[in-house]
């Protein structure tokens, strides 16, 4: 068996640390979050200082980290782009196209100066004495440790291990004689002609590598243990074909677009709570037509869950559909018995042949980076800890984390969210304080916790493997999250700062 190993950083002997200097704020991740966080701090705090943290050796946070074949976005670009830079592309892009954008956003808003690579954050202490945190950092190139000071830790390190994907061990793995690959760390070059290619996974990433990959490939197999919900509509909206034949401003297009989109979006995420069944046909019954006459919906594309309840993974085109059409590619919907030399076997009995198997697993969460935090030498246990409207955490001063949409556009919430901080600043600048932290108010100290995310709410097994090591929510304002776009762009940009849960001084 061959796999894929992740790289590691030069081991360093000695445990001296550099002091790298003090900044206003202080972003951790150069991904989607970081650079718009750092594009609004500028904008609203030109006098501040910062710098933007992030252990990769590149931008773009998880385009940058998915370089696999097909990779592309399932939402929408016109909700994916920032508010402030319009898309001009295609509905649906290609994570090239989406780490093109990020270029232009940094060279336009000239963020590239800000930005320090292979510096990975791995603690962060705060203390109230000296009204700041204290930034631990190790580089990626080098093995050097730096320590940053900063009075604002903007957390943006998105919701995953970039350098550990998750891939469950099977009986047999060590026996088989081909290649084992994560979407996560796809090997540069990897020849695909010839080979049978077994993609284990149902979601997002298991639709969009077998279209790219079955032209190329003798064969791929999709095995899933249960299906997911699908959704194929055409790569160029309607209403783009028909702004573009009236000659309509890019900028007029690109709001109208967006708040289609946003409309559509808000619609399905009603319809998955209000009237789950109806979306449940419409999105299974809207894969019957792409489908090969008489394919067996009920048993791979006919999810146990309610929609929504994970994401639904959009097929531009039915571009899938197409590829288990043309018999380039095929569907298996069992469980995984053993690794054989030669391929898979599952528990039907059947082997499935592979030269090369993609295990499309997902991930493994991550909280907050797996930065060590203290707040005043007591190391901070985040499952004790409450959100703050998802933005901020109970008992931790100066620190925001950005934490996008599920169901909308993940950066949707990022332009609310630097909205939000951007006041939280301001209202710190206005009292003169220096600190400012969520705090439960009397009548909120007995409040019942709930779980990071409500399985009933949204449970891929990400999230559910996850809940262990992940702060809670309460059951009431400001103390909840996971939120809906349509919800939050009311409530988030009235939120009141002076309600009494945070404390400034
Ligand atoms: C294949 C794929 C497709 C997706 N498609 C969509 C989509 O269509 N729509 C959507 O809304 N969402 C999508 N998502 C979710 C996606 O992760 C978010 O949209 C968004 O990219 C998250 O951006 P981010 O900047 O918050 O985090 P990330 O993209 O995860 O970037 C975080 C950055 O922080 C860095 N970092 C983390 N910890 C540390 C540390 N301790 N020190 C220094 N640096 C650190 C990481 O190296 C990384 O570069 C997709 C995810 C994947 C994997």
């Amino acid at each position: 068996m061959t796999t894929t190993a992740p790289t590691t950083a030069p081991a360093r002997s000695t445990d001296d640390i550099e002091d790298a200097g003090h900044v206003d704020v202080l972003i951790v991740g150069a991904g989607v979050s970081g650079i718009g966080a750092a594009h609004h701090l500028r904008d609203q705090f030109p006098d501040r200082t910062f710098v933007i943290l992030d252990a990769q050796d590149n931008r773009g946070g998880t385009w940058w980290t998915h370089r696999y074949p097909g990779v592309r976005s399932d939402s929408d670009l016109f909700t994916y782009g920032y508010r402030f830079k319009p898309w001009r592309g295609p509905s649906i892009a290609a994570g090239g196209e989406i780490l093109a954008y990020l270029d232009e956003v940094i060279e336009e808003y000239d963020l590239g100066q800000y930005i320090r690579y292979q510096h990975r954050v791995t603690a962060a202490s705060w203390s109230a004495g000296d009204r700041r945190w204290i930034v631990e950092v190790t580089r990626g190139d080098t093995g050097q440790r730096l320590r940053f000071s900063t009075g604002f830790l903007w957390m943006c390190q998105g919701y995953y291990n970039h350098a550990k994907p998750y891939r469950p061990e099977w009986e047999g793995m060590d026996t088989f004689e081909g290649v084992i690959v994560h979407p996560q760390r796809w090997p540069e070059g990897l020849d695909l002609s010839g080979k049978r290619v077994v993609v284990i996974g149902s979601g997002a990433t298991a639709a969009t590598l077998i279209p790219a990959i079955a032209g190329k490939a003798e064969h791929v197999t999709m095995l899933q243990r249960s299906p997911s919900y699908f959704f194929a509509p055409p790569t160029t909206h309607e209403l783009a074909v028909t702004l573009s034949a009236l000659d309509i401003p890019e900028e007029w297009t690109y709001e109208i677009l967006r708040r289609q989109y946003i409309a559509q979006m808000d619609m399905l995420a009603r319809m998955s709570v209000e009237t789950p069944e109806d979306l449940r046909t419409f999105l299974v019954e809207s894969m019957r037509p792409l489908l090969p006459e008489g394919f067996d919906i009920d048993k791979h594309f006919t999810p146990r869950y309610r929609p929504w309840q994970q994401r639904i993974a959009v097929v531009p085109d039915g571009d899938l559909f197409a590829a288990l059409r043309d018999g380039k590619a095929s569907i298996v919907t069992d469980t995984i018995e053993t690794f054989t030399e030669h391929g898979i076997k599952v528990s039907s009995g059947e082997e499935l042949p592979a030269d090369i198997v993609v295990s499309a697993t997902g991930f493994n969460m991550s909280l907050l980076g797996d930065v060590a935090f203290t707040v005043d030498d007591e190391p901070v246990d985040f499952t004790e800890r409450v959100t703050w409207r998802g933005v901020m955490i109970s008992g931790v001063p100066n620190m925001a984390y950005v934490f996008g949409y599920f169901r909308h556009s993940w950066t949707l919430r990022v332009d609310l969210i630097c909205d939000l901080v951007g006041r939280l600043l301001a209202t710190m600048q206005d009292r003169g304080a220096t600190m400012v932290v969520p705090t439960l108010r009397p009548e909120d100290a007995d409040m019942p916790l709930r779980p990071f995310s409500d399985p009933e709410n949204f449970n891929p097994g990400y999230v559910m493997r996850s809940q262990h090591i992940l702060f809670k929510q309460g059951d009431r304002e400001p103390w909840t999250h996971l939120l809906e776009h349509e919800q939050e762009r009311e409530t988030l940009p009235k939120a009141d700062l002076d309600d009494g849960t945070l404390v400034y001084r």
